[in-house]
């Protein structure tokens, strides 16, 4: 039995967020107690003075397949990101999805966050060397991670009613040469992929992604649907991210996107919704019924241009909300930290008055309980109390951001905690300590990424032309969808009140 005692920081966790001075007593990776300072402990003691001790943060939805493409979107719409995916995320082999969740593991860990949502995309469909290979990198860098394989039969092309005849009506189609596996291939493989699972579920689950409704067929729904149930997985999509997506879900269900997958009994516990910028009040309401869960990603959705979410009427429902960066391409980076303090300013759109905007205790609830409800973890983990696994960050608190110590959790989330966390744990065992990473050569891993951004551009050169001459078309027709919606406003529209 290994025994480790944290002495002289404080802890700073759910429900409050107000530092209290105490010693963390570990044991076998496991908090065993939080005790007074100098309690007398046989344990191994280790100096954490001056530190204080938050919960590992949980980012609730990642792409691991997208920590190359750091950088490349400056002014991508969420379409042209979609119609840029076939290059961007083509031609992934074993090695390239090895290094690439490896770099975003070190992003992560190097910034406090012990824990990840990743959807992996794989084209034409998942492999089984593929996730094992995503599933590897999280062991081998110390992370505990849900990989779920992210999986669609329609393309773009095929989810947005009239997109593929205004494509070849502006003299770019056809665009059936964008073929993705069939469905029946696609279920063998998620199904092979679960009944086979190796890894320790307490540090590795498996989950699906059935990536966005409209790109997947009904079967392809109620298939994952079912192949989770078998599997005790959770299930975890694109729900309501754009505007567009709200209105092709009406012309092609007839209602919304979560009636219809309530209709088809996929909304459950299990059930994580990612984005939700364009749900309504009743949405939300089902989903809170149904006891489901909400990734709120406000960076992304800026960056995306997409709208701001309605958080404080979701959680005043009684969702359960987390928050998370989202993949590379629509962050650039996979810090919770501005993640958080973006949470906070935005609910500041709305105008429910400041009594409904989010605090920053709210946005640091969210980062760690909520993720790790989203996550499938329940309350097992995202706080410090015994009981629950050692998954933990320390943050230096000498910086000038720290004085005067006014508001530990407005400090922390405004700015303080940006660029501050000096150690992280995960399970008991130090992952990053004085700022450097225990066991992962993080040079080799930086070296490798970079090798495998060069491998995978050189090879979707075409692909990447055909996108460029594609993505006007895309993006006039998507104009013209947006102008069909009908419901709640979640962007700023431009009018001139002068008439
Ligand atoms: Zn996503």
């Amino acid at each position: 039995m290994s025994r480790l005692i944290l002495r002289n920081t404080a802890i700073m966790t759910a429900p409050d967020f107000v530092p209290e001075p105490a010693d963390i007593l570990i044991v076998d990776g496991v908090i065993g107690a939080t005790l007074p300072p100098a309690a007398a402990v046989d344990a191994e003691s280790c100096d954490m003075r001056g530190c204080l001790a938050i919960p590992g943060l949980v980012n609730a939805h990642t792409h691991s397949h997208a920590n190359l493409l750091k950088g490349l979107a400056d002014r991508w719409s969420l379409e042209m990101s979609l119609v840029n995916g076939p290059w961007v995320s083509g031609r992934r082999d074993a090695e390239t999805m090895y290094w690439s969740t490896m770099v975003g593991a070190v992003d992560m860990l190097s910034r406090g966050c012990t824990a990840c949502y990743d959807l992996v995309y794989e084209f034409p469909r998942p492999s089984q060397e593929g996730i094992e290979a995503v599933c590897r990198a999280y062991a081998d860098a110390g992370m505990r991670a849900v990989v779920c394989p992210m999986v669609a039969d329609r393309t773009l092309y095929d989810a947005v009613p009239g997109l593929a005849a205004a494509v070849e009506a502006a003299g770019q189609g056809p665009v059936t040469a964008f073929g993705l596996a069939d469905t029946g291939s696609i279920l063998a493989t998620l199904e092979g992929i679960l009944a086979r699972w190796p890894w320790d579920r307490e540090r590795l689950k498996p989950a699906l992604a059935p990536t966005i409704p409209m790109h997947c067929s009904d079967e392809l729904i109620t298939g994952s649907r079912d192949i989770a149930r078998r599997y005790d997985a959770g299930i975890h999509m694109h729900i309501a991210e754009a505007r567009f997506q709200a209105v092709a879900a009406h012309q092609r269900y007839g209602r919304s996107m979560i009636r219809f997958l309530d209709d088809l009994g996929v909304i459950g516990p299990a059930f994580t919704a990612a984005h939700g910028v364009w749900l309504d009040d009743t949405d939300f309401r089902i989903l809170a019924d149904r006891g489901s869960s909400m990734v709120h990603m406000p960076l992304s959705n800026l960056r995306l241009g997409v709208g701001v979410a309605d958080v404080r009427t979701a959680r005043e429902a009684g969702l359960t909300v987390g928050v998370a960066t989202d993949g590379a391409n629509s962050a650039d980076n996979l810090d919770l930290f501005e993640v958080m303090k973006l949470a906070t300013l935005v609910s500041r759109t709305f105008t429910h008055g400041p009594s409904a905007w989010v605090s920053a205790r709210d946005a640091l609830e969210m980062a760690t309980v909520g993720s790790a409800r989203c996550l499938g973890w329940g309350d097992g983990l995202g706080a410090i109390r015994a009981g629950a696994p050692a998954d933990l960050a320390f943050i230096d608190q000498t910086g000038a951001a720290w004085h005067p110590r006014n508001s530990h959790a407005v400090q922390l989330v405004n700015g303080a905690g940006q660029g501050a966390v000096t150690d992280v744990m995960v399970g008991g065992d130090f992952v990053v300590r004085d700022r450097r990473f225990v066991s992962i050569d993080v040079d080799r891993v930086l070296a490798q990424a970079e090798a495998a951004a060069d491998r995978v551009f050189a090879e979707t050169i075409e692909l990447r032309k055909k996108a460029e001459a594609i993505a006007p078309a895309v993006v006039a027709h998507i104009a013209r969808v947006n102008a069909r919606h009908v419901g709640p406003a979640r962007l700023i529209e431009r009018t001139n009140a002068m008439g």
